[in-house]
């Protein structure tokens, strides 16, 4: 019996290229004994590779010592020259000492050798940039059309209301597990002070060149869009949900001749969309082999031994979340089994461990939702973008349990009253956190700043965030669709789907 290709299930194609891109880019892991240096040579730029050197030194243009490193310094190298870069004090002279013994005149750039693994990122880059493309002409074409087939304004507001509500409630769910464990593991006062000064020392630059304060009201201000065709060309997807629902909802208010064509326009459009997610969707696993096989091969294992306790902690409390307290929301309020949501949620979930991106997920959730688990497109176009957007209950209870680290770390014992304010505060942190990689920790600066615990602490974090935001990521958009499901169910519109094989 021959298997072909075709006749593989796609999340198993899909699994097969997380699996086999791991594989791949730990066999290509980026060597932290390399480095690649970018120098001008009359004039023109030269690319040098350089390895195992017994110390590096920066010297500056007026021939002034600026630095020097050692042999285990590869990320505080990189981190220096960007420093340097930044505050405009390039060029400058780089003198290797130890085997390859070298100088390197007016060096312009330093970084890691990149591998095979982390050369082949673009391929998924382009499987994540087809997902965004198609996320915003579909939430503003199915919005438009669910809002207006709710038929008036009260019925959109009725399930709204309860949409936010169930949102509200399991992120709140979620940082109570997550402050709960972080409190009896503890993991902020296992990590070493030696291993707290490295993490300092190696992320304090990129902390600080990443990191930019955020504006909570700002945010919601920023809802209501002074241009709403400028917040479809900016991909800002807040201002799209807040637009759509608009338009949909005075469709509603307008004579049916006039609105017909617009509905059926928008109708037209999502179906459209969601075609075309259909065919993004058979790239999936070679970009998912990409996106995993970059970061495993850009990934420095060893901090992950550093940051194991907060690690687990961490992971352990997303997992209770998803498969507990979600899991069952779906069995005993929408009836759906477990095996049935899990499997049918197999293609959404895999996309958000691979992308961390909620945004580049929607269009599969959304697909999933309807084909899989039965959830009606009127339900699924107005609760997922809305989800996608402000639902995170794997960023809010990360952000929770990141804080009561850091507050750990620097020896501060939190308060039941500090915990407190640590779940208010995380919930709106996660509702303005975009659903974008990398923006939870970010955000987090909200929530370090409500209890007093120092900013520059994200730098202890900040090597193992891009992991962790793969893992948060999941029960973000999980969350969005368990909530989905309720809200067909309570309405009583939630139809009978077969499993998923
Ligand atoms: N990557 C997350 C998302 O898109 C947001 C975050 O926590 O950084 O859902």
């Amino acid at each position: 019996m021959s298997i072909s290709w075709k006749s593989i299930p796609l999340h198993h194609k899909i699994l097969g290229g997380l699996i086999f891109g791991a594989l791949f880019g730990a066999l290509f892991n980026v060597s932290k004994y390399e480095l690649s240096i970018q120098h001008l040579v009359d004039g023109s730029v030269q690319t040098s590779e350089i390895e195992q050197w017994e110390s590096v030194s920066f010297i500056g243009s007026d021939g002034t010592m600026l630095a020097t490193f050692g042999k285990e310094d590869q990320l505080k190298i990189i981190q220096y020259f960007r420093t340097l870069a930044r505050e405009k004090r390039t060029p400058v002279l780089m003198r290797v000492a130890g085997p390859t013994a070298a100088e390197f005149h007016q060096v312009q750039a330093v970084e890691k050798v990149k591998t095979i693994a982390v050369m082949i990122k673009p391929i998924g880059t382009i499987f994540i940039r087809l997902l965004m493309f198609v996320a915003i002409p579909l939430v503003l074409a199915s919005l438009i059309v669910g809002a207006a087939s709710l038929g008036d304004i009260r019925q959109v507001g009725r399930l709204g209301g309860k949409t936010v509500l169930f949102y509200l409630l399991t992120t709140m769910i979620a940082i109570t597990i997550g402050l709960t464990l972080v409190n009896l593991i503890s993991p902020g006062t296992r990590l070493s002070a030696d291993a707290k000064q490295k993490l300092m020392m190696e992320f304090q630059t990129d902390m600080q060149a990443s990191i930019q304060p955020p504006d909570l009201l700002d945010t919601v201000i920023r809802i209501v869009a002074t241009n709403p065709f400028n917040a479809i060309a900016e991909g800002e997807m807040l201002q799209v949900v807040f637009f759509a629902l608009m338009i949909g909802i005075s469709l509603t208010m307008i004579d049916s001749n006039r609105s017909k064509p617009v509905i059926d326009f928008c109708d037209g459009m999502s179906e459209t969309m969601i075609k075309m997610v259909g065919m993004i969707m058979n790239i999936a696993p070679y970009g998912v082999f990409a996106l995993i096989s970059a970061t495993v091969g850009e990934f420095g294992f060893d901090i992950l031994e550093t940051l194991i306790w907060y690690a687990l902690t961490l992971v352990l409390g997303l997992a209770l979340h998803m498969f507990f307290v979600l899991g069952s929301i779906v069995k005993f309020i929408s009836g759906i089994s477990f095996k049935k949501f899990f499997s049918g949620m197999k293609e959404p979930i895999l996309v958000a461990f691979t992308t961390s991106s909620s945004g580049a997920t929607l269009p599969v959730n959304m697909k999933a939702c309807e084909n899989n688990l039965g959830v009606p497109k009127k339900i699924t176009s107005f609760v997922l973008p809305l989800g996608a957007t402000i639902n995170m209950d794997g960023t809010s209870m990360y952000q929770a349990v990141a804080a009561v680290f850091i507050a750990q770390v620097y020896g501060m014992d939190l308060n039941l009253a500090q915990q407190l304010t640590i779940l208010l505060t995380a919930v709106l942190a996660s509702i303005g956190t975009a659903p974008v990689p990398g923006v939870g920790i970010v955000m987090l600066i909200i929530v370090l700043r409500s209890v007093n615990v120092p900013e520059e602490g994200i730098a202890l974090i900040l090597g193992i965030d891009r992991l962790l935001d793969m893992c948060r990521t999941v029960p973000n958009i999980v969350g969005d669709a368990t909530v989905a499901t309720i809200i067909a169910k309570t309405e009583g519109v939630l139809e009978e789907r077969p499993a998923h094989a």
